[in-house]
């Protein structure tokens, strides 16, 4: 049974897991390699469970209980106890392997180990790891406290009764999952990451401004945030790491990532995390950079 929840990497994601996990009861430990990130990670849980007092979603009570459950670390050594480890570190392969390396044998041996790639073949991850059987994609979606999905990915040697327990507490934590076979991006980003791509070369051939682009799928495809906003969301590293891996696994150059995303992420105006991206949200209100 998983009670004790461990999870690597103090970012947008793995704050958010962290959240759910500390409010349906669980045990969490939240674990990253930058002190401050961890500060930051905290503060940002607080946050949010103050939003669903504030909602009328959890009591105060609750709030206080969820946030005490949560443990930070910038090591792995706690990682003994727990019986579900998710790893949610940056979107690069050799830094989750690096992780899973460190951490296997920290883990008990019957603990599951879990990622939150975005994009990552789950069956490479984990024949990187002394546990391919034990080992599952859970992908969450951002915000994890506000999205309801969790796509959840079998690698091929992903064991049944690994699948049926992460069913089971995705269930427990109030997220409902939906199977994704194990391809380049899975579901989600397979169909979202071409639109982003696309919404940025629109921007980069001069179809439109950042503004006009975000209002026309706005209001024009009723989404509820246009394309370059959500990316800005997503965090532009993210955005192209994900291309690059759809254009490498499927060798098509429809998914050929757009040159002007590249140069964003190597300018660091990767979005809402750093406060730039293709808005400026250093003011009162977003400002397009472009
Ligand atoms: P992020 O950049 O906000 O956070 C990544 C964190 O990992 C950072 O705090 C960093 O210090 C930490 N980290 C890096 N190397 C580490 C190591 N060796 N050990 C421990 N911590 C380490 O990134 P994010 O947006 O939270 O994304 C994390 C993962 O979740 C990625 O795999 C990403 O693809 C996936 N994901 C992201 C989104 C999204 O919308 N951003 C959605 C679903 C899944």
């Amino acid at each position: 049974m998983v009670q004790h929840v461990g999870i690597i990497g103090a970012g947008q994601m793995g704050n958010g897991i962290a959240h759910v996990f500390a409010v349906a009861g669980y045990d969490v430990l939240l674990s990253d390699i930058n002190a401050e990130a961890l500060v930051k990670a905290l503060k940002k849980v607080e946050a949010n469970l103050h939003r669903q007092v504030v909602k009328g979603l959890i009591s105060d009570d609750e709030a206080k209980a969820a946030l005490a459950r949560v443990k930070t670390d910038t090591t792995l050594d706690g990682f003994s106890e727990v019986d579900l480890a998710i790893e949610a570190a940056t979107e690069n392969e050799k830094v989750k392997i690096a992780i899973f390396q460190q951490l296997c044998p920290i883990l008990k041996a019957d603990a599951i180990l879990a990622t939150n790639t975005s994009s990552i073949s789950i069956t490479r991850l984990a024949s990187t790891t002394d546990r391919p059987e034990k080992f599952i994609g859970l992908h969450f979606m951002n915000p994890v406290p506000v999205m309801k999905l969790v796509e959840l990915i079998r690698g091929i040697a992903t064991s049944e009764e690994t699948y049926k327990v992460a069913e089971t507490f995705i269930a427990k934590i109030g997220k409902t999952s939906a199977n994704s076979e194990d391809f380049p991006a899975f579901i989600v980003n397979r169909l979202l990451l071409p639109m982003i791509n696309e919404a940025v070369y629109t921007l980069y051939e001069g179809v439109g401004s950042v503004e006009s682009i975000d209002k026309a799928m706005r209001l024009g495809a009723n989404h509820p945030m246009g394309p370059l906003q959500l990316a800005d969301f997503i965090g532009l590293d993210t955005c192209l790491s994900i291309m690059q891996v759809l254009y490498e696994g499927l060798a098509d150059t429809k998914y050929r990532p757009c040159p002007l995303l590249v140069k964003y992420v190597e300018a660091g105006w990767i979005g809402k995390k750093v406060n730039r991206g293709f808005y400026d949200y250093r003011g009162e209100e977003p400002v397009p950079t472009r």
